[in-house]
């Protein structure tokens, strides 16, 4: 789940980010980001989990993260990025967005767990807000059938999804298949058992068993991946 929420962060290499919360969600995304080679602080108001991600990130305070001063004692006010990861308890959540708001933070990301969560947030200082239950929800449910083995959806029903071969696409290059006037869909991609994933071109030749990295719309990917037209 942090992997997929870290990717939408445009950071450059060496931005410092303070995660609030250090629950599953915010303890992923601060784990990704440290991979990312930033520098991560990671504060929670519960010392086991504190103890826990001490060694895993640059720093991990234990801290009430509503309380202003604590919150300006330990530098937070210098970070340029901030994530508000605690879901359940509504209130400490929009009071440290309030918090960072205060202390000028020029980008703040905010976890909401329902709609209203996500517009209050909006309305008091957040620059984004995400929604992961729901988008992983979403996710699984197209992923669920089998057709597609992954899946982003962007804004407007577009989509890029790794998929087996369809039967139409066997043995034809992509030119003589012409999967992009048939079915809709942009082949970018091509994997061989065994192999990387190359640049799809239109000589490109598809063999039963390869895996397909499409972009298109999402139903139309959907149709493709269940080799309907
Ligand atoms: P998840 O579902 O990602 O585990 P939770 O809402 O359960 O999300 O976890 C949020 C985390 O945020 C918890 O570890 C909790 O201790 C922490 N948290 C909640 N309120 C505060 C606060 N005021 N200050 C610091 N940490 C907090």
């Amino acid at each position: 789940l942090g992997r997929i929420f870290t990717e939408q962060f445009a950071f450059s290499a060496g931005d410092s980010v303070v995660v609030i919360g250090l629950g599953r969600f915010g303890g992923a995304v601060a784990q990704s980001l440290m991979r990312l080679g930033h520098d991560v602080m990671g504060i929670d108001r519960k010392e086991e989990l504190v103890q826990l991600w001490s060694e895993r990130l640059t720093h991990a305070v234990q801290a009430d993260s509503t309380n202003e001063n604590v919150m300006l004692q330990l530098g937070v006010a210098d970070f340029s990025h901030a994530i508000v990861a605690i879901g359940s308890d509504l209130a400490a959540s929009l009071m440290t967005l309030m918090v960072l708001s205060e202390l000028g933070i020029k980008d703040i990301w905010v976890k909401a767990m329902t709609p209203e969560h996500g517009q209050i947030a909006q309305r008091i200082g957040a620059h984004h807000v995400v929604y992961p239950e729901a988008d992983m929800g979403a996710r699984v449910a197209h992923l669920i059938t089998g057709r597609l083995m992954d899946f982003i959806e962007f804004e407007d029903g577009f989509a890029i999804a790794k998929i087996n071969a369809p039967a139409e696409t066997h043995n034809l290059t992509l030119a003589e298949s012409h999967v992009r006037a048939r079915f809709g869909v942009t082949v970018v991609g091509v994997k061989r058992l065994n192999e990387d994933f190359q640049h799809a071109l239109g000589e490109t030749r598809i063999l039963p068993g390869d895996l397909l990295i499409v972009s298109g719309p999402t139903k139309k990917i959907e149709l493709f991946a269940g080799g309907e037209k």
